[in-house]
């Protein structure tokens, strides 16, 4: 079986409705058919600056909403990423392959930078592409199941991959990006220019898997909508509809044209109920379950553990190959 590969940064106490959309949906599907690794990247969460107890909490409660919203831990190897120190041993190798220009092209290291204001962003950032290539390449995946906006750092994980083969002669399998057709990409409700994302200035424009059914609902009756009247999907001129059709969409299996036929002559309130309705009867199970197994630390400890072991059967060899290969010692 071939392996597929992916992670969700504990940026956050809880994710939100683009990660479940853009990447939980689709890996509960991957783990049916691939050999599954799903990781929780707290390396990549200290990019910038994180209080310790929260890293450690939201770790935890990373790993119980991808169990509550359906990975099996039996089934897939489900590990922490510190727990696994070959990530960080392969990541200095890369960064030593990749230009500063080709670094700082990044969109995602321009954005974050900029929120940070350019001298304060920490070389984490920076870094950040470089680490998750080391990610994605240690377990020799055909394929990265990643949102949308992942897009540009698989490429660079395509380009460092091929470059180290070429340099050090076949090492790496170049992956390839899977991205979900449906609801690939969800907009933050106040601001539907930008994407949801967990580092949100405000909460208020994003839908939580963790939140109270009563505040979802709340947050999609206040999302902003746009000048006119008509449920119409179109990005450009009405962005703020667009990505609540995108939701329904994705969580009914209907298409845009079937919903805006249904929606003919009704208003954006009646798109608003009615979306509201679904997004909490899918969810609400979801975070039922997640907050029992957050009242389980220990239990939940037990499973990382047991799924970083996993993670190093396969980590281990491939970097104990890239030291060969880079005229290192054995790894220790
Ligand atoms: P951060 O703001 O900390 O970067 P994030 O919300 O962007 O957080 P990530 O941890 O970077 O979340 O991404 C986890 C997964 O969720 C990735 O596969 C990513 O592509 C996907 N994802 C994140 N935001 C969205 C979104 N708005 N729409 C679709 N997919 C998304
Ligand atoms: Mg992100």
């Amino acid at each position: 079986r071939h392996r597929v590969l992916s992670g969700m940064q504990p940026s956050a106490d809880s994710l939100h409705l683009g990660n479940y959309l853009g990447a939980l949906v689709n890996w509960v599907q991957v783990q049916e058919d691939f050999d599954a690794y799903f990781f929780i990247p707290d390396l990549h969460a200290i990019t910038t600056p994180q209080d310790p107890e929260a890293v450690r909490l939201r770790t935890r409660n990373t790993a119980a909403q991808y169990i509550a919203a359906g990975i099996d831990p039996e089934r897939s190897t489900l590990f922490v990423q510190s727990q696994v120190p070959e990530h960080a041993q392969l990541a200095w190798i890369l960064m030593c392959m990749t230009g500063m220009g080709e670094a700082q092209r990044m969109t995602q290291f321009k954005d974050k930078a900029a929120r940070q204001g350019a001298e304060a962003a920490g070389v984490g950032l920076l870094a950040y592409p470089m680490l998750m290539a080391a990610d994605i390449l240690l377990y020799q995946p055909h394929g990265v199941p990643v949102g949308d906006d992942q897009r540009q750092h698989v490429e660079l994980t395509r380009d460092l991959a091929q470059r180290f083969n070429a340099r050090h002669g076949e090492t790496f399998i170049v992956p390839s990006g899977f991205y979900p057709e449906n609801g690939a990409r969800i907009y933050d409700l106040q601001n539907p220019l930008a994407k949801m994302s967990k580092s949100a200035e405000s909460p208020n424009g994003l839908i939580n898997i963790l939140d109270d059914p009563k505040v979802i609902a709340k947050r999609i009756k206040s999302a902003v909508t746009d000048d006119g009247t008509e449920v119409r999907f179109d990005r450009e001129a009405k962005p703020g509809v667009s990505n609540l059709l995108s939701i329904f969409a994705a969580f009914t299996g209907r298409t845009t044209p079937e919903l805006e036929e249904a929606y003919v002559g009704r208003m954006y309130g009646h798109l608003k109920v009615d979306l509201a309705e679904a997004v909490v009867e899918r969810l609400a199970p979801i975070r039922t379950r997640a907050l029992e197994l957050m009242d389980d630390p220990a239990e939940l400890d037990r499973l990382l553990s047991q799924g970083a072991l996993k993670a190093r059967e396969v980590a281990g060899p491939v970097l104990a190959d890239v030291y060969e290969k880079v005229g290192f010692q054995p790894p220790s």
